[in-house]
């Protein structure tokens, strides 16, 4: 490294030098079970009508700043009160950044353990402390750990992902609500899986000043545009955004979403559809011996291998064509868990043939 090189890198703040960049595997060839996509594609009238739409954009314009026409809609798909603000997001993690970023600089973040890595690794990056608190072994929320929390610490924000990600269990609500009530920081519940659960805080927003809601389009079958919404008063939404990028929803997505929404009937299909597979898959894996399979809300399931050998199953898969997530060691997570998404009926047939095979050779 030249010295001036070396000199440059000493500007990087060292919590950042330290860390790991996020890791997202090579997928190239192989069927993609491993990151909760849809794995459905639109219908080919559908596609030619929005490729139509796409022809008549104008690339060298900026887009609107505001996304106001989108909001609007977003507003009646999802059945968003008037009264609460929104803000929409380059995807949902980059809500999660621009909430951290609005915090004082002495601010802390408390979620538990495990859930989505990005809460951990905004939280680090800008330089904000981060408490973990792990799960109990039925997944369920340690609520008593974390009201002591609340209570010592006064974190200035919790996360709850509601399904929670990597476990698909809903938290009690019962337990989120004395969350709530205890903090006098922001509260947010993440309902990125919203789309194949029984239950969400939406309705619960207005009644509760301090929680903020997030989701996102992209297990809906929208991953690839990059859109995500908040919900909250709308005092607390004006402040988020102020700091948000002025063009973060570019012109394609603003146009792809308006016509994905304009056929919402579809995605909701599709969504219901994914969830009859979960519940196939589920019933399948319970049916392989050695395997732990825990229930879902969400659009992936997670399984534990009980002779634990959950690296070389993972291998094994991905010789095989198949890429799911290996968990590796997770506070709050038993060891060899691996996570897999829900598929085609095609897919899951072909992923728990293959798992089958592999564990009666192990
Ligand atoms: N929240 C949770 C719980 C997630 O699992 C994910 C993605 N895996 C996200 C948020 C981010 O989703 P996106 O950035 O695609 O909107």
């Amino acid at each position: 490294m030249s010295d001036k090189l070396r000199q440059v890198q000493r500007l990087i703040r060292p919590e950042i030098l330290d860390m790991k960049a996020y890791h997202v595997p090579d997928s190239v060839g192989l069927m993609k079970l491993d990151a909760m996509e849809n794995p459905y594609t639109w219908p080919a009238e559908m596609k030619k009508d929005w490729l139509k739409l796409m022809a008549d954009l104008e690339p060298n314009r900026y887009p609107d700043p505001g996304a106001k026409e989108l909001i609007k809609e977003m507003r009646s798909c999802f059945g968003i009160d008037p009264s609460l603000g929104v803000v929409l997001g380059n995807g949902s993690d980059e809500l999660i950044q621009l909430l951290l970023m609005a915090l004082q600089s002495s601010s802390s973040v408390m979620a538990p353990t495990p859930s989505f890595v990005m809460y951990q690794h905004i939280a680090k990056t800008l330089g904000l402390d981060f408490y973990g608190v792990p799960l109990q072994v039925d997944f369920s929320l340690d609520t008593k750990a974390m009201l002591a929390l609340v209570e010592k610490q006064q974190p200035s924000i919790v996360f709850l992902a509601y399904p929670n990600n990597p476990t698909a269990n809903l938290f009690n609500r019962g337990d989120i609500i004395k969350i709530i009530n205890a903090s006098d920081g922001l509260v947010v519940i993440d309902e990125a899986y919203q789309p194949f659960a029984d239950d969400s805080f939406l309705d619960d927003v207005m009644k509760y000043p301090n929680v903020v809601l997030i989701r996102t389009v992209s297990k809906l079958g929208l991953a690839g545009i990059r859109l995500g919404y908040l919900v909250a008063h709308k005092a607390l939404a004006e402040q988020f955004e102020k700091i948000r990028l002025p063009y973060n929803i570019n012109s394609f997505t603003q146009l792809t979403a308006h016509f994905a929404f304009s056929h919402y009937k579809i995605l909701q299909q599709q969504a219901e559809l994914i969830c009859q597979q979960r519940q196939w898959l589920l019933a399948e894996l319970s049916k392989v011996t050695l395997l732990e399979v825990f229930p879902s809300q969400a659009n992936f399931i997670l399984f534990r291998v009980i002779d634990g050998q959950a690296i070389e199953i993972f291998e094994a898969l991905k010789s095989s064509g198949i890429l799911i997530k290996n968990m590796g060691v997770v506070a709050g997570l038993p060891s060899e868990c691996l996570r897999v998404t829900v598929g085609s009926e095609e897919q899951n047939k072909i992923f728990v043939r293959t798992l089958s095979e592999i564990l009666v050779v192990s």
